[in-house]
């Protein structure tokens, strides 16, 4: 079993060889720290510092070090060379310190997994925890959708039978990489509501490591004092599914959807609905609303969770403002009325999109 040193900024009288500038919350960076740890590489060799040692992420002193300003960021004394890329920094760590597990099995599955994990759920796994954008996923729920998604297609890969690891019996790069990830999704889906978080074959590895192995065990306790504090700071207060959720009841226009109470439909896909207003305010006038209210009972409700649906919106209302056939002319009216002072009624967003006569301005 080997020993484990604390992951703090670490007081030497020489500098290091290499410096991994990282924190403990840090998914990417925990990787290499497994590596560290279980290569028992000491800080001689490796320190591992907080990037607040440079004055934080943002500081021109640490763009230089990773122009991106991301964790984590490894310098190399030796060479000169800055490497801001975990993957790229764990490889690096492999070529140079032989001694230890070699995290490189022959088997192209650790090379795979690592892949998989960094091209489609790395990509989007702040969908978890932080505000957009989330890769090509306009929604939280949509981006949330896929990680599930892409965590069972890693699941596929893993054999439950074939040892304690991802590729069997000896520890991978393929470890390494998903098991700091799997902490945020364990930590964070059932906020969401997904239950288990974790698929079983995964869920297995998962707590296996988590439970009997003191490297992987360090690297959770780490990751979660992170997730811990964000927790202490209601952190996931504006996040919609995990800190709020609307639970307002539902209003008229649920059962105009559902076929409950009959409407005229205009337009729908996976997000809108559009139909025509029972009591029209001018010749053509179509309500178009968000099919998953998530919140947005007015306007006035909406935060950057709502861009995309706002957007839709918007762009729907566009299309129906141009359909002669609808009774529109040159040029519509779109109309948003939020809350008692803006005339709302019914409390789920809609856009009032009106036309086929001149408008006129101020509106009453
Ligand atoms: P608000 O005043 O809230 O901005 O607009 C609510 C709109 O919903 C009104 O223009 C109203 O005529 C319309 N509306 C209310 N109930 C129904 C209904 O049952 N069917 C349809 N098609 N429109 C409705």
């Amino acid at each position: 079993m080997c020993t484990v040193k604390a992951l703090s900024s670490q007081t030497m009288t020489s500098s290091p060889l290499r410096t991994l500038y990282d924190l403990p919350v840090s998914n990417n960076g925990a990787r290499c720290r497994i590596i560290l740890y279980k290569k028992e590489i000491p800080s001689s060799e490796v320190a591992v510092v907080s990037p607040m040692e440079l004055g934080g992420l943002k500081t021109q002193e640490y763009l230089k070090v990773n122009p991106q300003g991301k964790m984590p960021a490894m310098v190399c004394t030796e060479t000169g060379l800055n490497i801001a890329e975990s993957d790229t920094i764990c490889r690096y760590i492999l070529s140079v310190y032989k001694d230890g597990p070699s995290f490189q099995p022959e088997n192209p599955k650790s090379n795979l997994i690592s892949r998989l994990h960094d091209m489609y759920l790395t990509t989007i796994q702040n969908c978890m925890y932080k505000a957009g954008p989330f890769g090509n996923f306009g929604t939280r729920k949509d981006a949330i959708a896929e990680y599930v998604k892409q965590m069972n297609v890693i699941e596929s890969l893993i054999d439950p039978d074939d040892g304690m690891y991802l590729c069997g019996n000896e520890i991978s790069l393929a470890d390494a990489t998903v098991f700091p990830s799997m902490i945020f999704a364990a930590h964070m889906l059932p906020k969401f509501d997904i239950e288990p978080p974790l698929p079983p074959n995964l869920n297995k590895w998962y707590n296996q490591l988590k439970n009997t192995d003191p490297v992987f065990e360090k690297v959770h306790d780490e990751v979660m004092s992170g997730l811990n504090a964000w927790e202490e700071k209601n952190r996931w207060h504006p996040i919609l599914g995990a800190g709020w959720r609307d639970e307002e009841p539902a209003t008229i226009f649920d059962k105009l959807m559902s076929g409950d109470i009959p409407a005229t439909v205009v337009k729908q896909d996976d997000k809108i609905f559009a139909f025509k207003d029972i009591n029209p305010a001018a010749p053509a006038h179509v309500l178009v609303i968000p099919k998953d209210r998530s919140g947005l009972t007015r306007l006035g409700k909406a935060t950057e969770e709502h861009t995309e649906i706002l957007g839709r919106l918007l762009v729907a209302a566009a299309e129906i403002s141009k359909d002669k056939e609808l009774g529109f002319g040159d040029g519509a009216r779109i109309v948003i009325n939020d809350g008692p002072d803006g005339g709302q009624e019914v409390p789920h967003l809609h856009v009032h999109v009106l036309g086929g006569r001149s408008m006129q301005w101020p509106p009453g």
